[in-house]
């Protein structure tokens, strides 16, 4: 690995800011931001020049869901190591920001991932916080959660969910296992509440909204199916104008007739895309893994069957995702490279300085090929693969 002058031009790409496509223009790169984007004509001829001719220049993917990678499993190695380790194996696709994700556990192992990741914050970057996906859910919607561990929330669990200083703090819930004034009390804590894994009604929901719920977990996964009558949580998720959701858009986990209709219901600043990525994201040789009790193989497609057969998650990482989303998928170019940087920084209140390529954003950027595979990553003006 290589490290680039702290101030250097990236040259001869197409840029796309997080706003629009910007042709003949140069980025320029100062002490780790985006110092300006000038035309090529008047680009200062004394920087250091990096060409990128015949590649898209985009800001930098941020996740906001990583149970795994590098074929590791935070809950199954919740260490300092392991979190680095997940981090270093999606930064190879162009993720440079991620939340480890804790998936239901004993409270024991969740409270052990979440000092890694504190510990892990400090060396890397990379790490914006924690995601504790569980274990508060509803048990029929528990999918790769081992369902003996979902619970209540607890007395206990309310004093330890607080988010440090500077952290962020995720956490999916359920609203049949937390009631309004608990998640109120959780927002005060500094926590974000997603509401996901769920089957409650379309009441219940809206009063998680209304007392601080500001997010959606894989929007339509795990969730019951749309009834006309009684509209549940997919419904609401997709009407709500003022809440975020994730979506898995790997064309594995949703269908892409599903995805594009998402994508066309819910509102365009407030959809983002998430890897869910399991172990075997991000590794040279995947191998298979043990998730919520159960032995998985990850097969050459992306899937990743059970000992039953059954289809439980799938190994892409984010970077893996946006060429699917626009080749396979059809999804507009532009949105999809917003869902997978510009939204979640705007969801994780990071939108001041991360997810555009811009004057004055950090310099997170990564450069693809014209299929959108990513060929080089800088995070903060360092070039990180
Ligand atoms: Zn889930």
């Amino acid at each position: 690995m290589t490290t680039p002058p702290s101030s250097f031009a990236l040259t001869d790409a197409i840029v796309f800011t997080g706003e629009s496509f910007v042709e003949n223009h140069a980025v320029l790169v100062k002490n780790g931001h985006v110092a300006d984007l000038v035309p090529m004509a008047r680009r200062p001829v004394a920087l250091p020049a990096l060409s990128c001719a015949n590649q898209i220049l985009a800001p930098a993917y941020i996740d906001c869901q990583v149970n795994g990678g590098g074929n590791v499993l935070l809950n199954n190695q919740p260490t300092v190591q392991g979190v680095l380790h997940i981090a270093a194996a999606h930064r190879k696709t162009g993720t440079t920001r991620l939340l480890p994700t804790c998936i239901s556990d004993t409270p024991d192992i969740m409270c052990t991932a979440q000092h890694a990741v504190r510990e892990a914050r400090k060396q890397d970057p990379s790490i914006l916080g924690l995601h504790f996906e569980g274990p508060h859910l509803n048990p029929s919607l528990s999918g790769a959660h081992d369902s003996s561990l979902i619970r209540p929330i607890s007395k206990e669990d309310m004093t330890h969910y607080c988010a440090e200083p500077g952290e962020l703090f995720v956490i999916t819930l359920s609203p049949e296992q937390v009631s309004p004034d608990q998640i109120h009390q959780l927002v005060k804590q500094g926590l974000i509440v997603s509401i996901g894994h769920c089957a409650a009604s379309l009441e219940q929901v809206q009063a998680a909204l209304d007392a601080g719920a500001t997010n959606f977990t894989h929007i339509m996964n795990r969730m019951p199916p749309i009834q006309t009558r009684s509209p549940g949580v997919a419904v609401l998720a997709l009407n709500d104008k003022k809440s975020y959701a994730g979506l898995i858009a790997d064309g594995l986990h949703i269908h892409p007739e599903l995805v594009r209709l998402i994508v066309r219901s819910k509102a365009e600043d407030r959809l983002y895309m998430v890897s869910d990525a399991v172990p075997p994201a991000g590794a040279e040789t995947p191998l298979p893994y043990t998730m919520g009790g159960e032995s998985v193989r990850p097969q050459p497609d992306g899937r990743c069957i059970n000992d039953k057969g059954v289809i439980t998650g799938a190994h892409h990482t984010l970077g893996e995702c946006v060429p699917i989303a626009i080749r396979d998928i059809r999804l507009n170019p532009e949105r999809v490279l917003r869902m997978a940087s510009t939204i979640p920084a705007q969801f994780l209140g990071l939108g001041h300085s991360l997810g555009k390529i811009l004057p004055g954003y950090q310099a997170d950027i990564v450069a693809l090929d014209h299929m959108f595979k990513a060929q080089t990553v800088w995070r903060d003006g360092v070039k990180v693969n």
